[in-house]
């Protein structure tokens, strides 16, 4: 009986990884945003930020600012906070 493997083989080619410095991985996350990066992009990308603690927040922030604008826009999540009733209420101590 044949072993399967427990992944199919796909075949995803990545025709090179080109190392990116830290200005092309930003660029990359930036443009990450607006549309879908390339096989080799993504993966020169994930080597980077493999590596680079300084662009995997970048591209936490990043993240976390297109959901808020997005949010923002919407007019969703965006409610003014709950007033806390004054603490001034009847004691009757
Ligand atoms: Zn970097």
């Amino acid at each position: 009986m044949p072993r399967e493997p427990l992944v199919p083989a796909r075949r995803i080619v990545i025709r090179r990884v080109v190392p990116v410095n830290c200005r092309h991985a930003t660029r990359l996350l930036s443009e990450a945003q607006e549309r879908e990066l390339s096989l080799s992009e993504l993966a020169s990308l994930k080597f980077h930020t493999a590596m680079c603690v300084g662009c995997r927040n970048f591209g936490r922030q990043i993240q976390t600012l297109r959901k808020i604008s997005r949010a923002y826009t919407l007019g969703a999540g965006m409610e003014e906070p709950e007033k806390t009733e004054g603490r001034s209420g009847d004691g009757d101590s």
